[in-house]
């Protein structure tokens, strides 16, 4: 084996996972369906800006970004709303999408990475169990380890041969489709909640935002079912009567997009293979942020690869990567997909009640740059306890759903805990049969 690495598809962790690896003398080559200057969406994106550090990538200058606002979450009826409070030094910065790949970009290329653009990454290569490279559209580029940076759908991972027990498919309540577009500016009325989140707005079972920018209005829809530009146009009028901010004209963006909102990657390694970012569902499964996470697995795996003396590049060598990550984010991501269910399972009456009743508080929607785990929105203090106590026990069906999801959160932070800090291929297989069952809905 040598140095010889390929990145496949250039998503963020990837592109930060190869800077590290050309830096430290590896031959990194990215392949990604894109043409130059093409990467991202037409939109902003927030993020924990710590990270970068993490992935060894200097902060973008400062006219490139700015602190996110609060954001303010209305109950479905709208009556109730709760507004974040993030503390400054927590706070997540706002970029466009376009310069935090301008910003990825440019790093990698300065650490000498090369990128490949106008190159459909088809499948992966393989012999026998082994990853050796990637069929593409340019023909075959042969690899010691490929990294797979393809995203949600990836066609590496997608290829991969079964008997390496490497999941495929993503089931369609493990992923939030997304409608984005910035609007015109129909009022210039001042806004009290810049950032409104609704939850289950007029009875829908959808997750929206409407946030009131200086130059537009930004809209974000979510369901966990397709839906057409139809019913988009009229949910979006319908939200008009509470965001009167929110304009008719387009200005930017107006695409759907698939956002995995579900438990990291079983197993995220193989022979010759590791999966990073969104192809191996590293968001945070309540609020699908993946950037951050993306960005300091690119360390976790970088160290991993360059760890590697022997150069062998195997599921066993690689698997130190699996297990820190899960050490350090997957066991605390993993349970918030049992609290996605929980809201998703939640009449609007029952949502409402959350709000109304005081249930829920303030703390329990601030998510600041460090939100990897339920523990950061319930701190489970006696007196709060004793709040939540008195008004789960006035609802028997609410109280019901949540033990049920207490027992299940439970179930799957145990097997986290559990999992096998040395590669056995038997025992990892089993682990994560195990690590499945509780989300097999
Ligand atoms: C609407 C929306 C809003 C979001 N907002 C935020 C946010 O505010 N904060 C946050 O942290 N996260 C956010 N996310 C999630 C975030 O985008 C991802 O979690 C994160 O970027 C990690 O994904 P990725 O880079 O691994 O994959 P992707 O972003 O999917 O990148 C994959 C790359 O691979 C390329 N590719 C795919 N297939 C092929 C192929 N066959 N051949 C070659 N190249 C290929 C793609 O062109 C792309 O460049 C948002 C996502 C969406 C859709």
């Amino acid at each position: 084996m040598g140095r010889k690495i390929i990145v496949a598809g250039l998503g963020h962790g990837g592109i930060a996972a190869a800077a590290l690896l050309a830096k430290r003398g590896f031959d990194v080559t990215v392949y990604e369906r894109k043409s130059k200057g093409t990467l991202g969406y037409d939109w902003t994106d927030i993020f924990a800006p710590a990270a970068l550090g993490i992935a060894g990538i200097p902060m973008p200058p400062e006219d490139k970004y700015e602190y996110k606002e609060h954001m303010t979450f209305f109950a479905p009826t709208a009556k109730r709303s709760l507004t974040q409070r993030v503390p400054d030094d927590k706070l997540e910065i706002k970029m466009e999408r376009k310069d935090i790949y301008a910003h990825l970009i440019s790093h990698a290329e300065n650490c000498g990475v090369k990128i490949v653009y106008d190159c459909e990454v088809i499948a992966p290569l393989t012999l026998g169990n082994r990853v050796v490279g990637i069929q593409t559209s340019l023909g075959e580029f042969q690899a010691d380890l490929v990294i797979d940076a393809c995203g949600i759908n990836s066609p590496v991972r997608t290829n991969l041969p079964s008997s390496m027990g490497i999941e495929k498919n993503v089931r369609r309540n493990e992923k939030i489709t997304i409608y984005r577009a910035f609007y015109n500016k129909a009022s210039y009325e001042d806004v009290k909640a810049k950032f409104r989140v609704m939850l289950f707005a007029g009875g829908e079972k959808t997750v929206s935002w409407v946030a009131s920018e200086e130059e537009h209005t930004d809209l974000l829809v979510g369901k966990f079912e397709e839906f057409s530009l139809e019913w988009l146009e009229e949910y979006a009028d319908f939200l008009r009567q509470t965001s009167p901010r929110l304009g008719k004209e387009k200005v930017r963006g107006g695409q759907f997009v698939e956002i995995p909102v579900r438990h990291p990657l079983s197993v995220m390694v193989g022979d010759g293979y590791a999966a990073i970012g969104d192809s191996a569902f590293m968001t945070v499964p309540l609020i699908g942020s993946g950037i951050a996470n993306s960005l300091k697995a690119a360390r976790m795996l970088a160290d991993t690869v360059s760890g590697d003396a022997g150069l062998s590049y195997s599921a066993e060598t690689l698997w130190k990567y699996q297990v820190k990550y899960y050490k350090e984010l997957g066991a605390g991501l993993a349970p918030l997909e049992c609290v996605k269910y929980l809201l998703l399972n939640l009449t609007t009456d029952e949502l409402d009640y959350c709000f109304d009743s005081g249930l829920l508080n303030e703390d329990n929607i601030t998510m600041t740059a460090d939100f990897t785990r339920l523990y950061d929105l319930f701190k489970f203090d006696i007196p709060d306890l004793m709040i939540k106590g008195k008004c789960i026990i006035k609802n028997t069906n609410l109280l019901k759903k949540i033990l049920g999801c207490g027992t299940e959160i439970a179930q799957v932070t145990a097997v986290c805990a559990a999992i096998p800090k040395k590669w056995d291929r038997k025992k990892v297989m089993q682990w994560a049969r195990a690590y499945s069952k509780p989300f097999d809905k």
